[in-house]
């Protein structure tokens, strides 16, 4: 066969003719990047910067504030006040009726932004119909702005700054990292542009130097984008988004979705058996992006408490600096 994949065949009377042969490529199967894996390691890590802070005075403190009976929000917060349990941070958590007015969870916030054994608020979506969501974002501090969903830790992202990553994509890009691939010139496509996963991991992607295309529900032909892709993130909210057909061979696929399938178990937005027939590294679902949200939340608030524990240590003492005075005991 020569290289254009065509093949020379005898023909009656001694003759050749080259006929095209379809080159069919050895079946791959991708490897897994473990989020499970991952987390604990990282958590491990972080279990022990924890612990030297504590030392030193610093506990990391978590405050989590969800208002409703939702029963999935009451799941995610109590898995969260769980994880800050294991790393040995300080967790509040406070539950509220959904009747709570805005003003009295403002207030709370504002109670909470001063409070200083607490370094990262996180105040779990969706809020009922009353609150406006944006109003509560922007009431956090900016300094304990663990999500990073205000718009000044946005415009931080945006502007290449130090800030809080929200905790999705910066997860997705510690999974990334794992591969060991240098993202320097590849070519990355994000299905989603939300505010909370899309748009950021875009961003984030965009900061480690890859060429990043964003699709979403008005891209015409999301195959034509994602087949070009060394790096597909699919953040839809809809299962079978990405199948093996729409993906280039060797490239890493990162699924953030959590959909269910018809016999009601755990699925993500890509279609799992015939993508990792084609691409090198996959996330599964569960496994993957999930366990590293939660971690990631750690991660902020671990990072916001060292930033408090270095501004302390930068202030002067009270007295010092001050000439005795004379006269003065
Ligand atoms: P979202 O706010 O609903 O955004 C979904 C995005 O997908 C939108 O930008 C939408 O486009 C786009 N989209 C919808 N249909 C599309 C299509 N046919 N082709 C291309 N794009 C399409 O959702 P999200 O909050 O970003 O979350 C996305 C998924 O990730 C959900 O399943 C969510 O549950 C999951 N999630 C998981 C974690 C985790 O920890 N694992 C965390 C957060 C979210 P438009 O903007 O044009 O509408």
């Amino acid at each position: 066969m020569n290289a254009n994949g065509c093949q020379r065949r005898a023909i009656p009377g001694g003759a050749y003719n080259f006929v095209f042969v379809q080159q069919t490529s050895p079946a791959m199967s991708a490897q897994l990047i473990d989020g499970v894996k991952l987390s604990h390691q990282l958590r491990a890590d972080i279990a022990v910067r924890a612990a030297a802070l504590t030392e030193a005075g610093t506990r990391p403190g978590l405050a989590v504030v969800i208002v409703g009976d939702d029963p999935a929000s009451h799941v995610y917060v109590r898995n969260k006040v769980k994880a800050c349990g294991e790393v040995g941070f300080h967790s509040v958590l406070e539950k509220y009726e959904a009747d709570l007015p805005e003003q009295a969870l403002l207030e709370r916030i504002a109670a909470l932004n001063a409070d200083p054994a607490i370094h990262g608020i996180l105040v779990q979506m969706p809020l009922p119909k009353h609150i406006d969501p944006s109003k509560v974002i922007e009431a956090i501090a900016t300094t304990k702005d663990v999500d990073g969903y205000s718009v000044l830790s946005a415009g931080e992202l945006v502007a290449n700054l130090p800030g809080f990553r929200p905790c999705t994509p910066y997860g997705c890009m510690k999974l990334i990292e794992t591969t060991g691939v240098d993202l320097r010139g590849k070519h990355a496509v994000v299905i989603g542009r939300s505010n909370t996963v899309g748009k950021p991991m875009a961003l984030l992607l965009l900061q480690q130097n890859a060429t990043v295309t964003i699709c979403h529900s008005g891209t015409p032909d999301l195959a034509y984008h994602t087949r070009q892709a060394d790096i597909v993130v699919a953040a839809v909210g809809r299962r079978n988004t990405l199948t093996g057909d729409m993906v280039k061979p060797g490239a890493i696929v990162i699924d953030v979705g959590i959909n269910r399938n018809d016999e009601g178990k755990l699925c993500g937005d890509v279609d799992f058996d015939s993508v990792k027939e084609v691409a090198s590294h996959i996330t599964p679902v569960p496994g993957g992006v999930g366990p590293m949200t939660i971690t990631m939340l750690l991660m902020n608030t671990l990072e916001s408490a060292e930033r408090r524990l270095a501004k302390n240590q930068e202030k002067p003492a009270p007295d010092a600096g001050m000439v005795p005075q004379p006269g003065l005991a």
